[in-house]
């Protein structure tokens, strides 16, 4: 079997208080993470790990459902769908939306393979301000963010350019921001058997355009594994790593 599918099937993760978060309307927040119980719902995480629910045949034999339904919309927000200047925005919005969503025809198998070496390297691995987009599962709006994500190696590493992969992957679906970031710590930590920090800062266009409409409002989130969330130091050393 394939050991990076195999070792994600493995086991299943205790998900109790996982996640942190820290709601600030200003990224200055980032270094504050408190262990205190999360809002948040747990994600459904048991059927992320190999999902692959499109393909590319999938697009194009979807594509003109999916632009009739954006005819429908135009139509229903009062707009003529054959007017002129949106003549071709139905098909160019299906094609954009399903950009915006392409994680769901990969898996972290497709990314992981063939990219974890033995090492016995043990100091902190960091990647900072990886660039997020990913789009709410409620209003369908962007939130869009840095993220910075690392782990502690176990005897073994990933390469580096594959950390931001795995976070393109989860983003480019719909969800939220503490399932994006539980999705991505929790690949890595059964993939590496290793501990895992990672900590996001994003602006979420529901709160930007609609809602409380603040234009500089940031959220800024933190999720931990292992010794990160067992040991202060560790995690303010991962902080004061992604802050410098
Ligand atoms: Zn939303």
């Amino acid at each position: 079997m394939d050991p990076v599918k195999s070792r994600l099937e493995k086991k299943p993760v205790d998900y109790n208080g996982f996640l942190q978060e820290d709601k600030k309307d200003s990224s200055m927040a980032l270094g504050r993470v408190d262990r205190g119980r999360s809002e948040v719902s747990t994600p459904p995480l048991e059927s992320w790990r190999e999902e692959r629910t499109r393909s590319e045949e999938d697009n194009e034999l979807n594509l003109p459902t999916l632009s009739a339904a954006y005819s429908t919309i135009l139509r229903s927000l009062g707009e003529d769908p054959g007017r002129q200047g949106l003549l071709k925005t139905p098909w160019r919005a299906a094609t954009a939306m399903q950009f915006f969503t392409k994680g769901y025809q990969e898996t972290i198998t497709d990314v992981l393979n063939d990219a974890i070496f033995d090492e016995d390297h043990d100091e902190m691995v960091i990647v900072k301000d990886i660039d997020m987009f990913s789009m709410c599962e409620h209003h369908l709006v962007p939130f869009i963010g840095k993220v910075h994500i690392g782990y502690l190696p176990n005897k073994q590493v990933l390469g580096l350019s594959k950390l931001a992969r795995i976070v393109e992957i989860y983003s480019r679906r719909l969800q939220g921001c503490q399932a994006l970031q539980v999705r991505a710590i929790t690949s890595i930590y059964l993939v590496l058997n290793c501990n895992v920090p990672l900590s996001v800062s994003f602006s979420h266009m529901c709160m930007v355009m609609r809602g409380v409409q603040k234009m500089n409002s940031k959220t800024v989130t933190s999720t931990m594994l292992g010794v990160f969330r067992e040991d202060p130091k560790t995690r303010e050393e991962f902080l004061n790593l992604i802050r410098s």
